[in-house]
């Protein structure tokens, strides 16, 4: 006989022991079953019959892995410091909380001094003005629609006009000549890919002329024989020719961080200074929830608030309170250092982080540190490598490995280097390290 007829249990069989072993205590009845059938199904077409480790174990694995939720806390010891798929800034405990609590009743749009209606953006607009020095802002649900917003308001039935050094793709999606089509505004391209002069907007510049659009080329660098405009030179011309200026900065940062060796990010104030109106991420360098933030002239502001798309784009009350906690710890430099999660993680020193990574070492068997690098991600910073100390895990099936640490609970989330599982304390918490030991002790059980 085939070992593929090898005579398996009954369903009912296997949910009565299922039952008995009180499963249905923890899972609805209905994914117990799809579990056992599952299992079953499984073993009739590998045609090794019951599972190594029993049909029990393997029934409560899959009815698990059915009933856990889907979206859920991972650890990131990827040491990519805002990884896209990992949900980009992690958020500082301050403002963890002020989103866990605005999630009952809130006093999103009340005013509580006067007992009148208020609006969600009052939450945040003196803090960004404070922090940005602009007259105005408004606040939508992430950069990429602060960009549309801004657009359809201010160029829609007429002319934009971008370097073609600027015509970039960010993160897959966003790409600014569809996002200009989608704001029915029409680009007018200007300049070479590496040198845009002053001259050449100034030359493309018709009565047409809406907007004139300038973008960070947040995901690479170009280097060589490259010039561009200045924001100032823009708004200078933007004056003559009497059209707003959009400077599109990506990552939005707030704070200087070139004392730590971090240049060539765009901050927003120069910007705001220089006369534009600017958008940016919340999830980015400013290492808030996910946002687009505007900030600029009152007028300019005032009309993409009115924009019924910008009713269209509002962020939830979560984001509304966990932007103003964010915001708030900027007020002191020191503070948005020691508590944006973000920042501390760019500005962890090399000694600091050996220190924590050898600590880590000795809590996971065979584990050793190595020197490596980690790397800021999310289309900021691109191409600067920040040195780090790895823990390096040996193993002869680093994607076994890999896989099994996706699978604890929660998942840990780690990378290969020369065929060693490494994890970067960089983006890991300290009181994470057990965990992590734990995960790969409980990983490595049967492979090498
Ligand atoms: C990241 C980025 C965006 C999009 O930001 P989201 O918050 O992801 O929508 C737009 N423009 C630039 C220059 C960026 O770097």
């Amino acid at each position: 006989m085939s070992a593929g007829h090898r005579r398996l249990p009954a369903v009912n069989a296997l949910v009565d022991a299922a039952e008995a072993a009180g499963l249905l205590e923890d899972h609805p009845r209905q994914v117990v079953v799809d579990a056992v059938r599952a299992s079953l199904s499984a073993a009739r077409e590998s045609g090794e019959g019951e599972p190594t480790d029993g049909w029990m174990a393997d029934v409560t694995r899959r009815a698990t892995r059915r009933t856990r939720l889907s979206l859920t806390r991972v650890v990131n010891a990827t040491g990519v410091i805002l990884h896209t798929n990992l949900g980009r800034a992690p958020l500082a405990p301050v403002a963890r909380q002020a989103a866990a609590g605005a999630f009952g009743y809130s006093s999103l749009e009340y005013d509580l001094a006067t007992g009148d209606r208020g609006s969600r953006q009052d939450h945040v607009r003196d803090l960004l003005r404070q922090l940005t020095g602009a007259e105005d802002a408004v606040v939508v649900t992430n950069a990429a629609a602060a960009v549309l917003l801004l657009l359809n308001t201010l160029a829609r039935e007429g002319e934009t006009i971008v370097s073609r050094g600027e015509l970039v793709e960010i993160g897959g999606s966003f790409r600014i000549p569809d996002i200009l089509a989608r704001s029915n505004s029409a680009l007018v391209e200007v300049g070479t890919t590496n040198r845009t002069r002053l001259d050449d907007y100034r030359h493309a510049a018709t009565t047409d002329t809406r907007l004139l659009l300038k973008v960070h080329r947040s995901n690479f660098t170009m280097s060589g024989f490259v010039a561009e405009t200045s924001v100032s030179e823009l708004v200078a011309l933007g004056r003559e020719l009497d059209v707003p200026v959009v400077h599109d900065v990506g990552s939005g940062l707030l704070m200087d961080l070139s004392h730590w060796g971090l240049s060539g990010e765009p901050l927003v104030k120069p910007s705001v200074e220089a006369g534009a109106t600017v958008a940016f991420s919340g999830d980015k360098l400013v290492g808030g929830p996910q946002a687009g933030i505007v900030v600029g002239p009152r007028e300019v502001v005032a009309r993409a608030a009115q924009n019924p798309l910008a009713r269209a784009l509002r962020p939830d009350k979560s984001t509304m309170a966990a932007l103003e906690a964010t915001l708030a710890l900027y007020l002191d430099p020191d503070n948005a250092i020691a508590e944006v999660p973000v920042l501390s993680m760019l500005t962890s020193d090399p000694s600091t982080l050996k220190r924590r990574a050898r600590r880590l070492a000795r809590r996971i068997e065979g584990g050793r540190t190595i020197p490596g690098v980690s790397t800021v991600g999310g289309g900021a910073f691109p191409g600067s490598e920040l040195p780090t100390t790895l823990v390096a895990v040996p193993t002869e099936s680093a994607d076994v490995l890999l896989e099994r640490l996706r699978q604890h609970d929660p998942p840990v989330i780690a990378r290969t280097v020369d065929d060693l599982v490494v994890f970067d304390v960089r983006t890991l918490l300290d009181d994470e390290f057990a965990l992590v030991a734990e995960a790969v002790t409980q990983a490595k059980g049967g492979i090498v």
